[in-house]
């Protein structure tokens, strides 16, 4: 059984619980660990279509504290105070003070924008997108992704594959290409570099491509780089807190892994499932 999940947000972004309900949740599913990994506010000018970010920013405090409390607390089901981290076009020293804005246990680090557009803020572009101008989105993704990896920021890194999300058939097609397939390849020789764990991710089950982040391809070019993982619901309720977690042990057990590595603090840790 999959004793941890990682990656969860709350009512403080655009989830609909508190730490306090979520932790509540995880303790009735019987894990012994979660961790918060709230978004971080991105700076002006990188918005969704509902963006949150006036709202975050102002209760962050409140955050911090609620996961603080819970963290300090002496309970069969131990939290980490982890924060998910955008990486974005020409923002590396935002980013990188937000990093160190508090003593984080951990923290992640997804691209969620190809410049200035949250790709993953609903299918419209992506309906009557060609597979050339899909294929031109997905080597951007994986560009910015390769950065993200070598800022050297994070400890992991979040849904692999999320450009997948509006265009899962386009997305196979164009990973059938040798170069495709060198670009992640870079990008997963980086986090091994980096001594960071890939996210393995139950929520694209619940998103428009229906298949786990990442797919069987990156799977094995990770399983044969020896990378270590993480595992996540990218919960943004209760009700998704650890999510097809009986599925997602078996996705990454039949590829060979039996532990995830828990970043704490600093240290290191496997924690097998
Ligand atoms: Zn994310
Ligand atoms: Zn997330």
């Amino acid at each position: 059984m999959i004793q941890a999940d990682l990656h969860l947000h709350t009512l403080y972004s655009h989830g609909a619980n508190t730490p306090f309900e979520m932790h509540a949740r995880a303790k009735e599913l019987g894990l012994s660990l979660i961790g918060f990994s709230e978004h971080s506010p991105r700076p002006e000018g990188f918005n969704y279509k509902r963006e949150y970010r006036d709202q975050l920013r102002a209760r962050l405090g409140d955050y911090v504290r609620e996961v603080q409390a819970l963290k300090n607390k002496d309970d069969p089901c131990r939290v980490l105070f982890g924060m998910e981290m955008d990486w974005l076009a020409g923002q590396r020293e935002f980013t990188g003070r937000s990093c160190v804005a508090y003593d984080f246990d951990y923290l992640i680090g997804s691209v969620h924008f190809i410049d200035r557009w949250g790709f993953d803020d609903g299918d419209e572009p992506w309906r009557d997108a060609s597979l050339e101008q899909c294929a031109s989105w997905y080597r951007q993704y994986f560009e910015s992704w390769l950065e993200m990896i070598n800022s050297g920021l994070f400890n992991i890194a979040a849904h692999p594959d999320l450009i997948k999300i509006f265009s899962v058939d386009k997305f196979r097609a164009w990973l059938d290409k040798s170069e495709s397939r060198e670009l992640i390849y870079k990008g997963l020789r980086a986090l091994k570099e980096q001594g960071m764990a890939m996210e393995i991710s139950s929520a694209g089950l619940r998103k428009a491509c229906r298949e786990f982040y990442p797919c069987p391809a990156i799977m094995e070019m990770a399983r044969d780089l020896g990378l270590s993982v993480s595992l996540a619901s990218d919960a943004h309720n209760v009700k998704d807190l650890a999510a097809n977690f009986v599925e997602l042990a078996e996705y990454a057990r039949s590829f060979g892994w039996s532990e995830q590595t828990i970043f704490d603090h600093g240290r290191t840790s496997a924690l097998p499932f």
